[in-house]
């Protein structure tokens, strides 16, 4: 479908050339008086008569009134009339001078010399090329593509079919060519404001709806133009030419119009033009807009305002706007074949190299026409043909000269080579990390010989799927992408030696040559491998043609091949520095373990011993001595104490182990608070007798009802109260409270103890972490007790927060959902 209607383009372009053909043999016709005329206070006078004997005459004095039968009044006027007759015939024209009037009959000669034709010519030649080249190459869905091939269409046939002779062969070709004629001057600045609203890329959606309404006026313009023309030359009535020289004049005013209006277009797609990419294709198409125009501007009109006459002739003028169409073509097509940049720069240097082309073109063309003398479309054809050839045959030495010329003096950088090697060698010592080489080695290459694409693809041992690649710029990384397939071991097979293609190296380098199809369809030329040894590649650096799109010399790869193993060494030293930090932090991080678990050992054993210690001992005193029944209630009480205190520690190891290893399981079932802070405070009692706590409790309710665990509650009130005895000092009182605050339930324990630090307060959640000070320092402990506290009301949905200051005492809160918050949070 896409292939059918890109042939349909193609056939449509060939009945356009075939007209064109036409239009242009109509153009080489084209009969004119061999007098040159002017307007003046509304008449055609004449300035001088290039040859005809008109008796008396004066210059700017004679009028020309009548041609052939037809009354005229402007210089349109005579054109018109004679469009409508042939070269050679023989007219009669009246010329006036004040009252006296006198016929004179003259031959009508070409309206164009030989030299405008074949530029012309040329030009037609090159925009419908171009035209072709951007539809063939370019994706069909590509709207920028055929708005430019359809706007190049339409500039050649106002090129080709513009005013010529129209009874060539016929009045009908002659009506039907001008209707093209008038079509293409009306459409050419619909497919230009078009073309700007999608190129480089679509920008406005209602696109669509404007270019209606424009076509609409265009086609208007075009019916106008053509029917006017219709009836002016069949009734060979100047009346009607005037009307069609109004419609003419209206569409040069929409032409005008509609072009400052796409110029203005472009310039805000430039303004927001959100890639690179983008605005180097459009500074292609103001190149094209520049050269044209700017010329016109500086070798015709400003000099023509100081001298009677332009620095350069017509035909040369017409030749200039070549540059419209080749860089249009060229942003489309291949806006990245040369760098738009360096071009600004070159533009200058490569305009001598044009001048001189063209100068010996015309050379050629005049000369060859003086020799033969009386020129006919056949042999000036051949004319125009042999003469581009040989143009062609002598650009390509003048170029190389021009371009060694310009390369020598303004892109090759003059490096020397041994400062170079060591200010990349001292820079890549610096480089603390593989991204820093590849970016580093980048800039410094295209620093030294500039490059069109460089990129440099990291390879990762362990998963070759992966690899990194960094670029110059998006061009280079897109350049990546076309490669085939990053396989460079069948470019570098078991060698650390560089691979490139034939056509970019020097002869006689000793490099491998690489295939193209290793390359695809990218621009790459070239491959260097990076690596200590040749079955080690650890990356590559890929480059493209040199920018002064010279090949790469011996010592261009040289130095290349040094940089790339200084880059090596220097991704070595980094592979070796990040092992030997890593195996560093791993020692580290089993000391810090080591040291965990004899601490451990040592507290927990500790821990063990104190409760073993005295229930040995109050068994022995109950064993060995007769002791009063007080007495042995209270050595019992102790024993039994001491045990819970075992069972508590116990359970805390257990429990932290549990939840280390994710298999801590809770069982939820409703419980009262109010019931196991009661409970737990009389399992505690005797612990809290023994080392002489008051304690005072509140309830704001009588009961309060969560769902929990019932144990692990029990274990993290218990937690918090051993926490409150062990760390206090003189002050030795605990405070319980319940408090209920719409949905959660708050219990808090609140001592007067020794207090923990500000900024220890997030820490002693954390396993193993103990406060080391002094007032603390009897107080044995392993640091879990919280860290499972935390854990215990993270599974309930709750929390513990504290608050604590030094030597005033800590208040610990535990927070739980109430069941009814529960409910309805599990409803939600
Ligand atoms: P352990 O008590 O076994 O050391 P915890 O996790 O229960 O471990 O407590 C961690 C640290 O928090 C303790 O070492 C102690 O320094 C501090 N701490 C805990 N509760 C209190 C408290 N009520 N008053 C003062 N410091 C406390």
């Amino acid at each position: 479908m896409k292939g059918f209607a890109k042939k349909i383009i193609l056939l449509l372009d060939i009945i356009i050339i075939a007209l064109g053909l036409l239009g242009f043999i109509q153009i080489w016709q084209k009969p004119d008086l061999p007098l040159r005329l002017i307007m003046k206070n509304d008449h055609v006078i004449i300035l001088n008569t290039g040859g005809v004997n008109i008796p008396g005459f004066t210059a700017e004095k004679f009028e020309v009134t009548v041609v052939d039968g037809k009354q005229v009044r402007t210089k349109e006027d005579v054109e018109f009339v004679c469009d409508g007759l042939h070269v050679g015939s023989v007219i009669q024209v009246d010329i006036r001078v004040g009252s006296k009037l006198q016929t004179i009959s003259i031959r009508l000669i070409p309206f164009y010399g030989i030299l405008y034709i074949i530029i012309l010519l040329f030009l037609c030649i090159l925009i419908i090329t171009v035209a072709v080249i951007v539809i063939i190459k370019r994706p069909i869905k590509d709207k920028s593509a055929w708005t430019f091939h359809f706007e190049m269409l339409m500039v050649y046939c106002l090129l080709s079919m513009t005013w010529g002779n129209y009874i060539f062969p016929n009045l009908t070709s002659g009506v039907f060519i001008r209707l093209i004629f008038s079509f293409a001057y009306s459409f050419v600045p619909v497919f230009f404001v078009w073309f700007t609203f999608v190129f480089p890329k679509e920008k406005w959606d209602k696109t669509e709806r404007l270019i209606m309404i424009i076509g609409f006026i265009a086609m208007i313009l075009s019916i106008g133009m053509g029917y006017s023309f219709y009836l002016a030359s069949t009734s060979k009535s100047l009346l009607w030419f005037k009307v069609y020289k109004t419609w003419f004049d209206i569409c040069r005013i929409f032409f005008a119009v509609s072009i400052i209006f796409s110029v203005l277009n472009l310039g805000h797609s430039y303004k927001y033009a959100a890639e690179e990419s983008d605005r180097r294709k459009l500074r292609w198409i103001f190149l094209g807009a520049l050269i044209g125009p700017l010329l016109f501007v500086l070798l015709w009109q400003i000099p023509q305002l100081f001298t009677s006459s332009a620095l350069i002739p017509e035909e040369l003028m017409l030749l200039f706007t070549a540059a419209v169409p080749l860089t249009f073509g060229f942003s489309i097509v291949r806006y990245h074949a040369f760098d738009i940049d360096l071009l600004f720069k070159r533009s200058t240097i490569y305009g001598t190299l044009l001048l001189i082309i063209i100068t010996v073109y015309v050379i050629l063309v005049g000369g060859f026409a003086i020799l033969i003398g009386k020129l006919t479309v056949f042999n000036s054809v051949v004319l125009s043909g042999a003469a581009s050839i040989i143009s062609v045959l002598i650009f390509q030495p003048i170029q190389t000269r021009v371009k060694k010329y310009v390369d020598k003096k303004f892109f090759v950088v003059q490096y020397s080579f041994s400062e170079v090697q060591v200010e990349i060698t001292d820079k890549l010592d610096n480089c603390l990390s593989v991204h820093e080489v590849a970016e580093l080695i980048i800039t410094e290459i295209n620093k030294i010989l500039p490059i069109q694409y460089t990129a440099f693809i990291l390879f990762n041992t362990a998963e070759p799927e992966k690899k990194v690649i960094f670029a110059d710029r998006d061009e280079s990384s897109e350049q990546v992408k076309n490669l085939p397939e990053l396989r460079f071991e069948n470019i570098l097979p078991e060698s650390l030696t560089p691979a490139f293609m034939d056509n970019s190296v020097e002869k006689g380098i000793s490099i491998l040559p690489a295939k193209p199809k290793e390359f695809g369809e990218s621009s790459f030329c070239g491959v260097l491998p990076i690596g200590s040894t040749a079955n080690a590649i650890k990356a590559v650096l890929l480059v493209g043609k040199k920018r002064s799109e010279f090949v790469f010399s011996y010592e261009d790869i040289t130095l290349l091949t040094f940089i790339c193993g200084q880059a090596a060494a220097a991704i070595v030293r980094i592979d070796l520095y990040k092992n030997l930090l890593s195996e560093k932090t791993l020692s580290t991080k089993l000391k810090e373990l080591n040291e965990i678990k004899s601490f451990f050992v040592s507290t927990v054993s500790h821990e063990l011993k104190t409760p073993l210690t005295s229930i040995k001992m109050f068994s022995e005193i109950l064993r060995n001595s007769k002791q009063s029944p007080e007495k042995q209630e209270e050595y019992l009480n102790i024993i039994e104490g001491e045990s819970d205190r075992l069972t508590r520690l116990i359970n805390n190891v257990l429990d932290f182990a549990r939840i280390e290893k994710g298999i801590k399981e809770y069982n939820f079932t409703e419980v009262d608070l109010v019931l196991l802070v009661k409970d737990v405070l009389r399992m505690m009692q005797y612990q809290l007798k023994m080392h002489s706590f008051t304690t005072s409790e509140s309830y704001a309710c009588l009961e309060c009802p969560i769902l929990a665990d019932k144990d692990a509650v029990i274990e993290a009130c218990m937690n918090l109260i051993s926490n409150a005895i062990k760390y206090s000092d003189l002050a030795r009182s605990i405070q319980v409270s319940l408090e209920v605050c719409e949905d959660i339930a708050v219990l808090t324990f609140r001592d007067k103890g020794i207090g923990i630090p500000g900024e220890k307060l997030n820490e002693i959640f954390e396993p193993y972490s103990r406060v080391k000070s002094n007032a603390a320092l009897h107080a044995g402990g392993t640091g879990l007790g919280l860290a499972i506290v935390r854990h215990i009301m993270d599974a309930h949905k709750g929390r513990i927060e504290v608050q604590s200051s030094i030597g005033e005492g800590s208040t610990f809160s535990l927070i739980f959902p109430l069941i009814k918050n529960l409910g309805k949070m599990n409803h939600e």
